[in-house]
């Protein structure tokens, strides 16, 4: 009964190990989940506060469907203040992150034409893609490249039927960081080739090093072709709110907004009064959690150092360390057997690509003392 078209793709990799671990746990193992990528901090009392008075006040009906009209201006106000992108509030539209991704590959991808992505990339990229009918061309990205995506690697793949290039820094699961001169480069040949981009940018207050995010949006005519996605997700620890934007030129926008009324509507009404007040409130909660995911990276790190089999260079921001492993086993296999022998809950790498095995993500969005016992069950079992 099920469509071709969803038989084309596999189920999400992160979803099923972290489904999988918790399974496990409630059959009595103590799992350590180092799966899904989800800050183990509650969302900041204000943010709820928020929520709960405009449940109070009674903000339960219909919106419009691009969202709270003081949420897409403070998102445009953030927009052009920190990211640069020359936008207005009319270029964004409040939907959740990952149905931002759907939506905007649903109204921009013809059937048979090519999405560069980066290999490894985040799972659902691919599905997308594919769902929408349109292929998926992998860019494979290298260790000793930081794992960036390079405008020498994406003129490679460029073909006639290519429409889009999808990028994602910081990067889900390598944690790379694209530099100034790669996103120059990659709008240079948007431009040239008369592509879109969609620019994935949900890490961007996740960085580390003293590092600086640029947006491809905000290079010289980049707004008119390039699709900014962010969410609140990760910078305001708000997974189960559901609750991302999106900035696109008028025409693209247009068409996301129909794929939005005929989906979801609009994201849900009192959720976007939360999001208003992270957007506009104080901002040293994230300063705060972005301090404890560079002490957690460093931690990690430094544990990681003591297991032989693990080759890894220090991640530049997202909170996922991506090593390589040895020996025969494919990530998948190895993930299951690590769950079973050391009652540690990783994602294998394969799930993120082709030249993602023979690794395996591990997400440090937990706690410290869950970090210390599990890289040790890891060591052990290893050993
Ligand atoms: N983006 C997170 C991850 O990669 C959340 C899970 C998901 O939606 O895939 O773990």
């Amino acid at each position: 009964m099920i469509s071709e078209r969803v038989k084309k793709v596999q189920e999400s990799g992160t979803m099923k190990m972290k489904e999988l671990a918790g399974q496990k746990k409630k059959e009595g193992k103590k799992i350590i989940s180092f799966t899904v990528g989800e800050p183990d901090f509650d969302t900041p009392k204000h943010i709820v506060e928020a929520a709960k008075k405009a449940l109070d006040d009674g903000k339960t009906r219909y919106l419009d469907a691009p969202g709270l009209p003081e949420l897409r201006e403070a998102i445009a106000k953030q927009a052009k203040e920190y990211n640069g992108i020359p936008c207005e509030s009319s270029n964004v539209l409040v939907t959740p992150t990952k149905q931002a991704i759907f939506e905007t590959v649903m109204a921009t991808v013809n059937e048979g034409e090519e999405v560069i992505m980066p290999d490894p990339a985040w799972v659902t990229y691919e599905p997308c893609v594919v769902l929408a009918g349109g292929k998926a061309v992998p860019c494979v990205t290298k260790e000793e490249d930081q794992w960036r995506v390079t405008p020498e690697a994406v003129a490679e793949l460029i073909t006639p039927k290519t429409k889009m290039i999808l990028l994602n820094s910081p990067s889900n699961p390598c944690g790379a960081v694209e530099t100034h001169a790669d996103i120059k480069g990659i709008a240079d040949l948007a431009k040239d080739h008369n592509l879109v981009v969609l620019s994935d940018e949900v890490y961007e207050k996740i960085i580390f090093d003293g590092l600086k995010h640029y947006s491809i949006a905000a290079e010289p005519g980049m707004l008119d072709r390039t699709v900014t996605i962010s969410g609140f997700s990760k910078t305001f620890a708000m997974t189960g709110w559901r609750l991302g934007w999106l900035i696109a030129p008028k025409p693209i926008f247009k068409g996301i907004n129909k794929v939005q009324q005929h989906s979801i509507t609009h994201a849900t009404s009192f959720a976007q009064y939360g999001a208003l007040a992270a957007m506009t409130g104080p901002q040293d909660c994230v300063a705060q959690m972005v301090k404890e995911f560079g002490e957690r990276r460093d931690l990690i790190m430094k544990l990681m150092k003591d297991i032989p089999s693990f080759k890894c260079d220090t991640p530049k921001g997202a909170f996922y360390v991506f090593p390589r492993y040895e020996g025969k086993m494919g990530s998948e296999e190895f993930a299951l057997y690590l769950m079973d022998k050391a009652e540690v809950a990783v994602t294998g790498g394969a799930a993120f690509g082709r030249s993602g095995e023979q690794h395996l993500r591990i997400s440090y969005a937990t706690n410290k003392k869950n970090i210390q016992d599990g890289m040790e069950r890891l060591k052990k079992a290893l050993a």
